[in-house]
């Protein structure tokens, strides 16, 4: 299925040809400051199926150790995609637009999640990353 996604301007959009794969929630302290949540919402892209369709020129990257980073738009803040080495690795999923059909199917770093967040029970939790 194709996917589409913006930021909360609508200044930058985007289209995911093949849908998304392994949506997951992480509870670390970094994912929290870079989404600004409780938790990232995240799912991966297959390689070459991404394509920016407007406002690429106003992405800002955040690039960390080991190569991957984040991209934002500079206009309104939204954090659309996770970047490897360059190429988009998956999307934020906040930024989607509608049902991408699927749903997140696991929660990791559960063991060092903020105290004040509450995990709704049904979804597989791992202290860490999964195994
Ligand atoms: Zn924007
Ligand atoms: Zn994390």
């Amino acid at each position: 299925m194709t996917i589409t996604g913006e930021c909360f301007c609508g200044k930058i959009t985007y289209r995911v040809k093949d849908g998304l794969r392994d949506a997951r929630s992480c509870h670390c302290s970094r994912c929290r400051k870079a989404f600004s949540s409780q938790a990232s919402a995240y799912a991966e892209v297959t390689p070459g199926s991404f394509t920016w369709l407007s406002g690429q020129d106003l992405l800002t990257s955040f690039v960390g150790t080991h190569g991957f980073g984040l991209q934002f738009c500079s206009c309104c803040g939204s954090t659309l995609c996770g970047i490897f080495q360059g190429d988009v690795h998956g999307v934020t999923l906040g930024c989607v637009n509608g049902d991408p059909e699927i749903e997140i199917g696991r929660h990791i770093f559960v063991g060092s999640k903020a105290a004040w967040e509450v995990i709704p029970d049904g979804v597989p939790q791992f202290d860490e990353g999964p195994p």
